[in-house]
């Protein structure tokens, strides 16, 4: 299958246009200009069900949707649009718009690894056993979600854009922290790369021989977005050959898989890619956010859960949406994502219960919110951390007071008239470092 790319400048070329109202056609070029948009044939041809578009869960995972900007931005835009501005004109607005979206939540800025007192500004290291690399080469994705968190790199503005040409560095701080027994491959999405670029990455990093080093996971959306790189692309094959060279060293390779709805995982294509892969000697575990308009049902999830098990996957994270970019449209309160995430649970069995969640990841780590419950007459959320900035905060439960329209850990506040949460002195402490 060849992959064929679709984006605000091309996207009148999909078969299916007629399908798409004038109306939604003004809206995508409108909210184009602000958020990134990119999709593609296997996308639109075998994905989305164009009878039902507005409602279609992958139409609105791919095409811009007029919620995601406020009314006050949507028209700043359309006017400019409306009346033929210069694109310059253009441009300068939607920047202005974007630097109002909270364009890096999560105080990402803070996790830069230092070696030989020198910042590696293509890694992450925030939690002690693992370590996020950003290859520059895999900075894009097959196609966008229109929620991600990402989006700041995909639009040009980010010049703090994480990304690094060479692994050498990554190398050698690994050898010096031997708390790290995973190293993260992520993007964008690291499988954009050619599988001979990947190859180039992982022999350097498996030639190293690093004894430390046990896992090494790559996240990506590919098999969601574009299971052909794993069967028909000219380098499908020596892709797989690469995951192999991982798992004959005696090392797991944990493939991170996005799917954020069951549709995803419903096409031959996708079937066969996830079997390819897994006969690689890699696992597949799973992770999607919570996300209003696109999955914010129960069934949505314990469907997705099942079939995933069904396909050999490990379901693993559910994630709240961040508090960047189109959180207002896609974003779910605290009590509904744990009303949604204990439902759908308590449907599948123990083998589908290796998931964790809802999670929100947030500045002093990963804090799942495990429920809501009244203690002494005060009704509260019981919070924990699945992983802390310290590691010894994981695992003890915490309160914050209720609040039904709590969408963000930002929103929450100490339970039982406490000044502050247990960790906020200690996380204070670390981020002046
Ligand atoms: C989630 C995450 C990891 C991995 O955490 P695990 O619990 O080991 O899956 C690592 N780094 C960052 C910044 C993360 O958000
Ligand atoms: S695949 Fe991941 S990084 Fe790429 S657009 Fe979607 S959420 Fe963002």
């Amino acid at each position: 299958m060849k992959y064929q790319i679709y984006t605000a400048r091309n996207y009148r070329q999909i078969a299916q246009i007629d399908k798409i109202s004038k109306e939604d056609q003004r809206t995508i070029d409108v909210v184009a200009h602000v958020l990134p948009f990119k999709t593609n044939n296997y996308v639109t041809d075998e994905l989305i069900d164009w009878n039902n578009y507005k409602n279609d869960p992958i139409f609105i995972l791919n095409f811009p949707q007029k919620g995601m900007l406020n009314p006050e931005h949507f028209n700043r835009i359309a006017m400019l649009v409306d009346s033929g501005a210069d694109t310059n004109i253009i441009k300068e607005e939607a920047n202005k718009i974007r630097h109002q979206l909270n364009p890096h939540p999560a105080g990402q800025a803070h996790n830069l690894p230092v070696l030989r007192g020198e910042k590696l500004t293509g890694a992450q290291h925030k939690y002690n056993e693992t370590m996020l690399f950003f290859p520059s080469q895999g900075q894009t994705c097959h196609a966008y979600c229109t929620f991600c968190f990402r989006w700041p790199q995909f639009t040009g503005m980010d010049n703090l854009k994480f990304a690094m040409k060479e692994v050498d560095a990554i190398v050698d701080y690994l050898r010096e922290h031997p708390e790290i027994s995973d190293l993260l491959i992520t993007g964008g999405d690291p499988m954009v790369m050619s599988a001979n670029v990947l190859d180039t990455y992982i022999s350097k990093i498996l030639d190293a021989d690093i004894p430390h080093l046990q896992n090494i996971r790559i996240g990506s959306k590919s098999l969601a977005f574009w299971p052909y790189r794993y069967l028909t692309d000219p380098d499908a094959d020596d892709l797989l050959r690469v995951f192999e060279k991982v798992t004959a060293s005696g090392r797991t390779l944990a493939f991170m898989a996005h799917f954020n709805h069951p549709t995803e995982l419903s096409t031959p294509a996708v079937k066969d890619a996830v079997k390819r892969i897994r006969a690689t000697g890699a696992q597949i575990r799973t992770q999607s956010p919570l996300l209003n308009h696109i999955n914010a049902s129960s069934m949505v999830w314990s469907e997705m859960w099942k079939k995933q098990v069904q396909m050999g996957m490990i379901p693993y994270y559910m994630f709240i949406a961040r508090d960047t970019g189109a959180q207002e449209y896609f974003g779910v309160s605290l009590n509904r994502a744990w009303d949604i995430f204990r439902r759908a649970y308590t449907k599948v069995s123990g083998i589908a219960r290796t998931v964790r969640g809802p999670s929100m990841s947030c500045t002093p780590g990963k804090v799942r919110v495990s429920g809501v419950t009244e203690i002494n007459g005060e009704k509260v959320f019981a919070l924990e951390f699945i992983q802390g900035r310290n590691s010894d905060w994981v695992n003890r439960p915490f309160f914050a007071k209720y609040d039904p329209n709590a969408l963000w850990m930002d929103d929450l506040k100490p339970a039982f008239g406490k000044k502050e949460f247990f960790f906020e002195e200690e996380l204070a402490e670390m981020l002046l470092d």
